[in-house]
């Protein structure tokens, strides 16, 4: 079994001298030594603004901000670098993207825009302030018991009067992989934008924008060995061409007078303002990272995982696994007969096992399964069976004390 743990320092430190046990990587990936040095090596030697100055150190700073875009658009399989258009991470390009299909007139009164029970507030709240703004209606897909899409009520919801669907690629929630392939090509046979919340999806799902087809698709750098504050909002060139600006502010006009501005080509006219450089100089670094990994190995054994997780928990009587989804990846999320999610993410806290407890942002999902919320325990490349054992005995230990 190959195991890229040591390229990751912070999986070194220990709570009372046993190894930290971290089990949050859906909330954040710890980032490997190599992005860490990368952002140390940008602010010793290449530290200006980009795209401003004439001068040799502006020159690479841009030059390698642009490089992590051409690096992103290899990595997700876009056509054009110029579809990577920079964020500070999935809930701001949810939010710059529904600020402008609203700005663009996409959306009027009666329209409507459909969402998912089971998505995060990011992709929630942004597009019921649109609905609001421009007096849609806001739908939400029902979801089975189980934690699948309910792919008939898509449908059925799936009117003449939608003119958006958002939907995840995974939940954060549930870890309920989406069948975006037929949900997209639905949507666009009716003529419907699509805008996918790709949060959980880039370390474990096979990223291919121009097979997947869709309009637009939002990720986070932090969720992908990357560092904090920087994300993509990725769409397509020609709708981002026709779109209107989100920000106005420098690095996105060509032209400014008193009376109007004329703006730049996508993607700057939609990255106003001094961009988060480091990030983007981490980010490159998480990119080359994930590309020298073999993945598919790494991905069969977290799945192992999270077999044994599951199989584990349910021979711990009063554990109830919540959601089946057909296909899983990346987290298993779970509650006890005895106590409160958070008692036992307490509990575990203290046997130094991080896990997040809660409504994972989901309060809408939350709602429909009748729970306040979850144990959530979520896993990386990086994880192993050693977490998997710890978890299990500080379930055991926990349920004892409860
Ligand atoms: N969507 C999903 C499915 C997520 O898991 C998250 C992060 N928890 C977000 C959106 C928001 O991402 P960020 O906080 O990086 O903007």
């Amino acid at each position: 079994m190959i195991s890229i743990r040591d390229d990751f320092p912070i999986l070194r430190r220990t709570f009372r001298r046993r190894p930290l046990i971290y089990l949050d990587s859906a909330a954040t990936t710890q980032k490997p030594g190599k992005v860490i040095e990368a952002m140390k090596a940008y602010y010793e030697m290449h530290n200006a603004n980009v795209h401003r100055a004439a001068h040799i150190l502006a020159l690479e700073a841009t030059e390698l901000m642009e490089n992590t875009r051409k690096a992103l658009h290899t990595l997700i399989n876009a056509s054009d670098p110029a579809e990577i258009v920079y964020t500070r991470g999935t809930t701001e390009a949810i939010n710059l993207i529904a600020a402008i299909l609203g700005a663009a007139g996409k959306v009027a009164p009666g329209d409507e825009i459909l969402i998912t029970e089971m998505e995060h507030h990011s992709n929630i709240v942004p597009w019921q302030m649109l609905a609001e703004r421009t007096q849609a209606t806001l739908r939400a897909v029902r979801i089975t018991d189980a934690g699948d899409l309910d792919y008939d009520d898509f449908l059925r919801k799936l009117s003449p009067k939608t003119r958006i669907f958002a939907c995840n690629h995974v939940s954060n929630a549930l870890g309920t992989v989406n069948p975006l392939a037929q949900l997209i090509s639905d949507a666009k046979a009716a003529g419907v934008i699509t805008v996918i919340d790709g949060a959980q999806a880039p370390l474990h799902q096979h990223m291919d924008m121009q097979a997947l087809n869709c309009d637009f698709y939002c990720f986070s750098g932090h969720k992908m060995f990357g560092p904090t504050g920087i994300g993509v909002l990725y769409g397509k060139l020609e709708h981002l061409k026709n779109l209107p600006p989100w920000q106005g502010g420098g690095e996105m006009i060509e032209h400014v007078t008193l009376a109007r501005t004329t703006y730049q080509q996508p993607p700057y006219k939609f990255e106003a303002g001094t961009p988060h450089i480091a990030g983007a100089v981490g980010l490159g670094a998480a990119v080359d990272y994930i590309n020298s990994l073999d993945k598919p190995t790494l991905l069969k054994s977290e799945n192992e995982l999270i077999n044994r997780t599951i199989s584990g928990l349910k021979q711990i009587p009063g554990v109830k696994i919540i959601g089946a989804p057909q296909t899983r990846s990346s987290v298993v999320s779970f509650l006890t007969k005895q106590g409160h999610p958070h008692d036992l993410g307490t509990l575990l806290d203290q046997q130094g096992v991080a896990v997040r407890t809660g409504h994972h942002c989901a309060m809408p999902l939350m709602e429909r399964l009748g729970i306040p919320g979850t144990v959530r325990a979520s896993f990386s490349l990086y994880s192993n069976s050693d977490d998997v054992d710890r978890l299990l005995e500080g379930v055991d230990k926990a349920i004892d004390l409860l």
